[in-house]
């Protein structure tokens, strides 16, 4: 089967290797769609410490291919999210509450940019059948996003302003919405993410670079917002987060920034604001699928590209840099 491989610092490669096969407790699962996350372009574009890794993916969705004898519940055909990380529910994080930094994960046994996985049944998700799988394949942003608002303090018609309106960012205001902001500001240079923003759930989308955000925020709220989520991660943002959030607000941070940058943390000390940082996915899955079906997350929003596996390390390079994508997904 076709994989695509991690090789070097901003080169992935498609390398032929055997199709796994099932052991008894296992099932084989042909991937339909793995959406590519920002993650892995930071991976692939600042390197990884082991080279020659073939984990990457892991926003797949598939078709049960393959059972093993001591499978139980699951039938060919089925249709699936796969998780390729599994909780060991045993280390001292999946006892106290953070499963999604376990120590101890077992994973399928590849990663999802591939033709096929083999895993335990642990890893699997069954899909309803009004959902396709490939709008099932925002599962993973879409329960990030979610998680980050849960970690949040905000209540309905809180004034919500999300930097950045990348999948996180898009994700993250479908799911605030949902949760009851009111109103969300948004903002994002990018028109194509921009236009979505406002079909997600945003009521005015500004650009960070010629707009008064600030006066936009104090018009609707003296102090600022009851809560920004920094879904962006740019070297200014935490800043600009920390900016327009009221006294004794929040800021939900999302987004990552892989390099060093200068802060102050003067704001931060005497607007009193909240900085709740959100990584992963705990138990979001059943929302998520649940927002993609019943259409508060209308998936077409969200993905601009579908692409076959052999396109996958050029599309990395381009995403590298700025692009007129939102996200995009590999169709194995
Ligand atoms: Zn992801
Ligand atoms: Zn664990």
């Amino acid at each position: 089967m076709k994989i695509a491989v991690y090789v070097d610092t901003g080169v992935m490669e498609i390398r032929e290797i055997p199709t796994p096969r099932p052991k008894e407790n296992e099932v084989l699962v042909k991937i339909s769609y793995c959406g590519i996350c920002g993650s892995d372009i930071h991976q692939v574009q600042y390197g990884m410490e082991e080279p020659g890794d073939m984990m990457m993916g892991h926003e797949g969705t598939g078709i049960v291919a393959e059972i093993g004898k001591r499978v139980e519940g699951w039938r060919e055909g089925d249709r699936v999210i796969v998780r390729r990380t599994r909780r060991c529910d045993k280390c001292w994080h999946c006892r106290n509450g953070l499963p999604q930094m376990c120590t101890t994960k077992l994973w399928t046994s590849n990663g999802e940019y591939a033709e096929y996985v083999t895993c335990t049944t642990e890893h699997l998700y069954p899909l309803p059948d009004e959902l396709s799988l490939q709008a099932a394949a925002l599962w993973n942003p879409l329960t990030n996003a979610i998680h980050g608002v849960q970690l949040s303090r905000q209540k309905m018609a809180d004034f919500v302003v999300a930097l950045g309106a990348g999948p996180i960012g898009l994700l993250t205001i479908a799911a605030a919405k949902r949760a009851g902001a009111f109103p969300i500001l948004v903002t994002e240079i990018q028109p194509k993410r921009a236009a979505a923003a406002l079909k997600l759930g945003a009521l005015r989308v500004l650009n960070p670079i010629e707009d008064d955000v600030m006066g936009a925020c104090t018009e609707v709220k003296e102090c600022g917002a009851d809560v920004v989520y920094d879904c962006a991660g740019g070297a200014g943002t935490l800043q600009e987060a920390i900016q327009y959030a009221r006294c004794g607000g929040q800021v939900i941070l999302l987004g990552i920034h892989m390099e060093f940058f200068q802060f102050s943390t003067l704001l931060w000390v005497m607007k009193q604001v909240d900085v709740q940082a959100a990584f992963g996915t705990t138990s979001q899955l059943p929302i998520a699928v649940e927002m993609l079906r019943d259409g508060t997350v209308r998936a077409e929003d969200v993905i601009t590209n579908v692409i076959p596996l052999d396109d996958l390390p050029a599309m990395m390079k381009k995403l590298f840099g700025p692009n007129d994508e939102i996200k995009v997904l590999v169709q194995p």
